[in-house]
């Protein structure tokens, strides 16, 4: 019998790609083996995103299409899995009713319903192979010797809930993962070839403090950074209130440790800062991002803004603008504001910035953004930056970033994935560099 084949698809935050690869090691584990194509699969996986309209969209239109594989052949077993399925058992006869083609619904970060359904059988292997093991393999077996950067989990859910946010709603709430576990999943990452990981957590720099008695993220850190064949730690979401000195002084001072911070602000205005109850001023951001930036010369800053929240005026819009020019990121994502279930903005403040007013503002900040970017990279041009190869494209140039995360090309080069190079810089865009190997 030829093994059992699987299909994965994943849309959203690099959690829900940690969360997807880890379904593919158990499904590998199991015998399962992958392919890129989800007609020739016996198995698909799907993994969700719900944090903005935009995502949701996208699912629909893919499980459309699996509803039609489905039907040419009933066989076809479909796990769906993430933030559209939620940690709550008490929407699982709706989602069932809704999704009648889903054979297994998955929580985000929860194998559990995948473990049993192999070893009930499901309707394609036996049991057998499945591990009793209650830790999922951090990474699934097609990916050893291949994956250059990988992503740890280290908190589990959120419980700050941020006005807009529906993720505290979907993944639950706060949980440090505990440390030892944490870096025994580093090394074996770090045994199977992977140089770069990140340590991931909505409230990252949160980790620990939900764990009396564990250390915390600046500690961590150093650990995941000592583990020997990794060269590259980084780690993100930090929420601005929880970064500390003691963070900021580990990222300066260790090896391995790349100079990066994702640090949202959201939005340029107290008021809505206030009315998104992010718990922090525009004067607290700017006051850290000035003290990163002290601490750290060679840092790269990325943050997130959302435009057209519920009550933003023109103006308020215009202090994000500006608010930008002022702590000039080296990466914004921009989002328009969209309801989401349950969360506090979509129940009690109405959605009252139309479409083409957020459209418009994203453009904006978007140019904003496009223009300053050249404008930054632009001395680069000539210079010599260290590059960790991530991939070889079909042209043969070879992918990968610089220490504070810029992505880079570089031509004429032999370097295998997962070699540390220098590059000089010969030509430098707004959002991607082209180099040389030297
Ligand atoms: N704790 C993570 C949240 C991930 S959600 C973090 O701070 O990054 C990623 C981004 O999506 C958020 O930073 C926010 O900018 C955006 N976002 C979240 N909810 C949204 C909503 N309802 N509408 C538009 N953008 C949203």
């Amino acid at each position: 019998m030829t093994a059992p084949t699987y299909n994965l698809w994943t849309i959203g935050c690099q959690m829900n790609e940690a969360d997807g690869l880890r379904a593919a090691a158990l499904l590998e584990a199991a015998g399962y083996r992958p392919v890129p194509h989800a007609r020739a699969a016996d198995l698909l996986l799907l993994n969700t995103c719900v944090v903005r309209q935009q995502a949701e969209d996208k699912i629909h239109s893919r499980l459309k299409f699996v509803v039609e594989l489905k039907h040419r052949n009933p066989a076809l077993a479909v796990v769906l899995m993430g933030c559209l399925v939620g940690k709550n058992a008490r929407e699982l006869p709706a989602l069932r009713q809704r999704f009648p083609f889903v054979d297994v619904f998955l929580p985000p970060s929860d194998l559990g319903p995948l473990r049993d359904y192999l070893q009930t059988g499901g309707r394609i292997v036996p049991a057998a192979g499945v591990s009793e093991e209650p830790a999922p393999p951090p990474l699934p077996d097609s990916q050893t010797g291949r994956a250059v950067v990988a992503h740890l989990p280290v908190v589990l859910g959120c419980s700050h809930a941020c006005t807009y946010c529906v993720i505290p709603y979907r993944r639950g709430g706060e949980r440090s993962r505990p440390a030892d576990e944490i870096l025994a999943e580093a090394r074996v990452l770090a045994a199977r070839g992977v140089r770069e990981v990140f340590l991931l957590g909505q409230i990252v720099d949160r980790y620990g403090l939900d764990r009396p008695g564990e250390i915390l993220l600046p500690e961590l850190l150093r650990r995941v950074a000592a583990v020997p064949g990794l060269v590259r730690v980084r780690f993100l979401t930090s929420h601005p209130r929880w970064v500390t000195d003691e963070l900021v002084a580990a990222v300066a001072g260790t090896p391995g440790l790349c100079p990066y911070f994702e640090i949202p602000v959201q939005a340029g205005a107290d008021a809505v800062l206030a009315a998104m109850r992010r718990g922090y001023t525009v004067a607290d951001y700017e006051a850290l991002v000035a003290k990163i930036r002290a601490a750290i010369p060679l840092v790269g800053v990325s943050t997130d803004v959302i435009v057209g929240f519920p009550g933003e005026t023109a103006d308020q819009f215009e202090a994000s603008m500006a608010l930008m020019r002022r702590i000039d990121p080296d990466m914004i994502r921009i989002a328009k504001y969209s309801p989401r279930p349950l969360t506090y903005s979509a129940r009690h403040l109405a959605d009252d910035v139309p479409e083409a007013e957020k459209e418009r503002r994203r453009v904006a900040m978007e140019a904003q953004l496009r223009a300053r970017l050249t404008e930054k990279n632009a001395p680069l041009l000539g210079q010599t930056v260290e590059v960790l190869v991530e991939t070889i494209e079909t042209s043969g140039r070879r992918h990968g970033r610089t220490p504070d995360y810029k992505p880079v090309f570089i031509d004429r080069s032999a370097a295998a994935p997962g070699d540390l190079v220098r590059a000089r810089i010969v030509w430098a865009g707004p959002f991607s560099l082209i180099a040389e190997a030297v």
